[in-house]
């Protein structure tokens, strides 16, 4: 258990760095060097201030120089990549195939807030997604090869139909290749429930998006955060909820 706290707060150093990445990306300036600066008054961020989260909490959401509000996405992205990495921790076990999923996750969480943010994938977000999906399932020692094939048919088969079909006003190619990665990675069975439960959570988001008048009916909503939250539930619970379902359905 220590050492799954341990990866968590880890998870919350690389969230600090996935927020940089995605600040900086629309322009590629100083990605990786350059210190943390205010995006408002461009001054400088003490290192103390940048502590994940509590930095957050100490300044309570304002700028130690300017007093302009710290953008929500900073504690948010930083807390959901520390319990995501806890989570993994606990379901992949601490291993070498952990260092693989711990790298789908850092880019399924770009993709994420990328796509809620600005209505768009990077290309090479979602090559990347599925070029590590790719490696972690040939380092899988219980990798089947039909399992792989079918569920990227599915994932990816089923999305791209979608896209056809709503002349990618609904979704659009990006989550083709995310479809496809994980479907990849989850095989059969738990690829139809990744997107089973990806147009579930789209359905229920959209209602309340539109309920609290934030969207409208024909207003367009990124796709990608919610097959990225459905391939996070079906990786750490996929296998029991489809057991369960299996179970019942016997009876
Ligand atoms: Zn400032």
């Amino acid at each position: 258990m220590i050492f799954n706290i341990i990866f968590g707060f880890f998870g919350l150093l690389v969230g600090s760095f996935l927020n940089v990445l995605i600040f900086r990306f629309p322009e590629m300036k100083g990605l990786i060097s350059g210190r943390s600066y205010c995006p408002k008054c461009k001054k400088n961020i003490a290192a103390y201030d940048l502590i994940p989260v509590i930095g957050y909490i100490i300044l309570r959401g304002k700028c130690r120089n300017c007093q302009k509000k710290i953008s929500l996405q900073y504690p948010i992205v930083e807390l959901a990549t520390g319990v995501l990495f806890f989570l993994l921790a606990i379901t992949i076990g601490i291993n070498y195939q952990l260092i693989i999923y711990l790298l789908i996750a850092c880019v399924s969480l770009l993709i994420f807030v990328y796509d809620a943010k600005y209505l768009e994938i990077p290309e090479v977000f979602s090559w990347l997604l599925l070029i590590f999906v790719i490696i972690s399932s040939f380092l899988n020692p219980h990798f089947l090869v039909q399992d792989f094939l079918l569920g990227g048919l599915i994932g990816g088969g089923i999305l791209g139909i979608m896209v056809g079909i709503s002349n990618e006003k609904m979704m659009g190619s990006g989550d083709i290749k995310i479809g496809l990665a994980f479907g990849f990675l989850l095989g059969i069975y738990r690829s139809i429930l990744f997107l089973f439960l990806s147009f579930i959570i789209g359905a229920i988001a959209g209602l309340v998006l539109m309920a609290s008048r934030k969207k409208k009916m024909k207003s367009e909503i990124a796709f990608a955060p919610f097959l990225i939250l459905a391939a996070i539930i079906s990786i750490v619970w996929g296998n029991q909820i489809v057991n369960l379902y299996l179970k019942f359905a016997m009876i």
